[in-house]
């Protein structure tokens, strides 16, 4: 494979843009090697630099759910171009992108516009606050939220009840109130709580920054029921699930109804929109409505806004591509369980709907400490065989990987024979010698 002109490309990058990227995860760091550099993606297909072609299942980190250059998406942006692409004040498409929301998203009875899913988190955390009164508010350990001060914490020990911020330039009073609990384990939200001084309770339903953990029967309706219990907010930060479990994101999937919402990625069709929104009596208190303040520039800009409309009707009018994804994701399933079972990996596949990961462990894979006992240097191995081999993966152990609208049964078939043939090196030197020979 030819990698010269990305080599050049990533050597001039970094003299100019920290680490040569504008968002971290992309510099390949835990994967070794150097970032693609894309020139252009159609489809479920991504060109490089030096012209090699990939099968693509990082999807922009999620926003392309129809696949790359869809044409719908296409036609919207081009026709808002004509017009214009920023006006900083009220635009009808706006209007249709709340209504749209609201319509598909059960819990939410407005909402408010922002850029990006970091803004739209960080806005939630005020609002809960400003609405309950409350400083301190709960996330969970590998959970993640964006990059807003608050949010960049993960707990000192179990036991910890003050947060300690793990990164540099997070003060000690940013992540004093943040209280990290463990996913999937109600005991240890039940206990930073139970002192009632909790403003929210932030989860991602399908937790999908760790690679993709699913929630265990009961654990986001037992943390309905706390939040109900103690008066926190729960917070479902849907910026990854929304629009991508179920039209109505993985609160319709599962049926727990969250107070807040907060959305990115989808939603912009691969344009910088986040959302946070939710009950009527709490977005209220949102500025100029009500004194909670929130604001952007380009909140609400019309390109964006064009994009994401058209994103939305298209998963309104066409609700088989859940269907799709999801048939597509079985075979995944049937596959794996199939392989790893054959050649006794020590490999573990989960999923939901159109997201999952391959954990380089045994399993049970259900929280934090479990991902984190996994191999990251096989993970690395098997991610750059399957690169070489044209099938661009999320480079990292911690994310999930995306199937979008586009894949079709022969792009899946074509995945798992290189999944197989590449699991297996990956795995050969494993065997025992009289195995091997
Ligand atoms: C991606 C992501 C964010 C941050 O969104 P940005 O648009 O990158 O700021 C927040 N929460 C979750 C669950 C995410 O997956």
């Amino acid at each position: 494979m030819r990698t010269d002109r990305s080599k050049q490309l990533f050597d001039a990058a970094r003299a100019r843009i920290p680490g040569g990227v504008n968002s971290p995860v992309r510099a390949f760091g835990r994967v070794g090697g150097q970032p693609l550099f894309v020139t252009r993606a159609e489809g479920v297909t991504i060109w490089d630099a030096d012209g090699n072609a990939y099968m693509d299942f990082v999807g922009s980190w999620g926003p392309m759910f129809l696949g790359h250059d869809h044409p719908a998406i296409r036609d919207a942006v081009a026709d808002q171009l004509a017009r214009g692409t920023s006006y900083g004040a009220p635009t009808e498409a706006e209007v249709e992108l709340a209504e749209r929301v609201c319509d598909m998203v059960p819990s939410i009875d407005m909402v408010r516009l922002t850029s990006s899913g970091t803004e739209a988190t960080m806005s939630a955390l005020r609002l809960a606050r400003a609405f309950t009164g409350r400083d301190a508010f709960v996330k969970f350990r590998g959970g993640y939220h964006g990059h807003g001060d608050a949010f960049l914490v993960e707990a000192g020990s179990g036991a910890a009840t003050l947060g300690v911020p793990n990164s540099p330039g997070v003060t000690s009073g940013a992540a004093r109130d943040t209280r990290v609990a463990e996913f999937n384990d109600l005991d240890s939200v039940r206990a930073l709580a139970a002192e009632g001084d909790v403003a929210a309770v932030f989860v991602e339903p399908v937790a999908g920054n760790m690679g993709c953990v699913p929630p265990e029967d009961g654990f986001l309706e037992g943390l309905r029921a706390l939040c109900d219990e103690t008066g926190a907010l729960l917070v479902f930060d849907e910026v990854m699930t929304g629009f991508r479990l179920a039209p109505g994101g993985a609160q319709e999937r599962y049926g727990v109804t969250p107070d807040l919402t907060t959305l990115g990625k989808i939603i912009g069709g691969g344009l910088p929109v986040g959302a946070f929104g939710g009950r009527a009596d709490v977005m209220a208190m949102v500025a100029p409505s009500g004194p909670v303040y929130q604001a952007g520039t380009l909140s609400g800009n019309p390109l964006a806004t064009a994009a994401g409309n058209a994103m939305l009707r298209w998963i309104a009018e066409h609700p088989e591509i859940y269907d799709h994804v999801e048939a597509l994701g079985r075979r995944m399933d049937e596959a794996f369980e199939r392989m790893i079972d054959e050649n006794g990996w020590p490999v573990t596949w989960r999923r939901v709907g159109a997201m999952g990961s391959l954990f380089f462990g045994p399993g049970p894979i259900r929280d934090w400490p479990t991902v984190e006992a996994c191999s990251v240097d096989r993970f690395a191995a098997w991610f750059s065989r399957m690169l070489e081999a044209g099938f661009y993966m999320a480079p990292s152990p911690f994310e999930a990987s995306f199937l979008s609208a586009a894949h079709t049964e022969e792009n899946i078939a074509r995945f798992l024979d290189a999944a197989e043939r590449t699991l297996a090196e990956v795995h050969a030197t494993d065997r025992p010698a009289e195995v091997r020979a």
